[in-house]
């Protein structure tokens, strides 16, 4: 579904992506881990079109979609989860749902008079498909709660619904446990499941929790000065001596 091809990032002369080769299969949850400073984050932003890539090429589905913006990237179904914005802290759990940018009328500077019932329809529909979502993650109780009044676990899991909002094919998730409770940690492992079974996510994960990697991811990747040192189950990778060495050296 994505394909690496040899990327590189430099920032100025320093190599944080330095030759990053990798396939991500479709319907697969990929982990991707590594010790700190490998590089994880810059090649999802590279991947994600947050980053320019200094020299390499990313494909989707076949297309060449480097160095494409985040927007463009977001209507071809590609998204990477953001903590929720300052702007949107003080509004409501279903108010930050209904804030994905889709299509709808109302977003139209032109739209006249004459739409407003369309607007008003769309509304309802939008507000339905946001209490489905919050259903879906198991938080509907959290619907009229400010964002920034719910715990560390429970953002994630809205960071999540901002994705099924649109309809995401593959979303990447940079570290989802940070800072969450375990059993909010499962609900989350639970949702990224479902939303792969049920309804085709393909995911990539960067994750240190290694019991959350084997729960939830096939293959693993494994990541080290800015390269691709490894993919496989986590148990070959486990076992790899270059795997090993990467995180005996840090
Ligand atoms: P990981 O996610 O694997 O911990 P990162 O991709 O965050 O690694 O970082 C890789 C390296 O690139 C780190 O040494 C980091 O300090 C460096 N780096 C990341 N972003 C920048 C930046 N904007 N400017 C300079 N160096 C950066």
């Amino acid at each position: 579904m994505i394909t690496v091809d040899d990327v590189h990032k430099h920032f100025g002369g320093f190599h944080a992506v330095d030759g990053a080769t990798l396939e991500i299969v479709e319907g697969s949850i990929t982990g991707l881990i590594g010790p700190n400073g490998a590089g994880k984050t810059t090649l999802f932003n590279v991947i994600a079109g947050v980053l320019e890539p200094t020299s390499g090429r990313v494909t989707m589905s076949g297309e060449d979609i480097t160095g494409l913006p985040p927007h463009t990237l977001f209507h071809k179904g590609l998204l990477r989860t953001f903590q929720i914005a300052h702007e949107f802290r003080s509004m409501t759990c279903r108010e930050n749902l209904m804030m994905v940018p889709g299509d709808q009328s109302g977003e139209r500077l032109w739209n006249t008079w004459f739409g407003r019932r369309r607007i008003a329809e769309e509304e309802r529909a939008l507000r339905a498909k946001a209490d489905e979502v919050l259903e879906f993650l198991t938080i509907e109780h959290l619907a009229d709660q400010r964002a920034d009044e719910v715990s560390g676990g429970q953002k994630k899991l809205l960071e999540l619904g901002r994705t099924m909002m649109v309809g995401a094919k593959i979303v990447f998730l940079d570290e989802v446990g940070a800072g969450v409770n375990r059993t909010l940690l499962n609900t989350i492992g639970d949702a990224i499941i479902r939303l792969n079974k049920e309804r085709n996510y393909t995911f990539v994960v960067i994750e240190h929790d290694m019991d959350f990697i084997d729960k939830l991811c096939d293959p693993v990747i494994c990541m080290a000065e800015g390269k691709v040192l490894a993919q496989g189950s986590l148990a070959e990778i486990k076992a790899n001596e270059q795997v090993i060495e990467a995180y005996l050296g840090t």
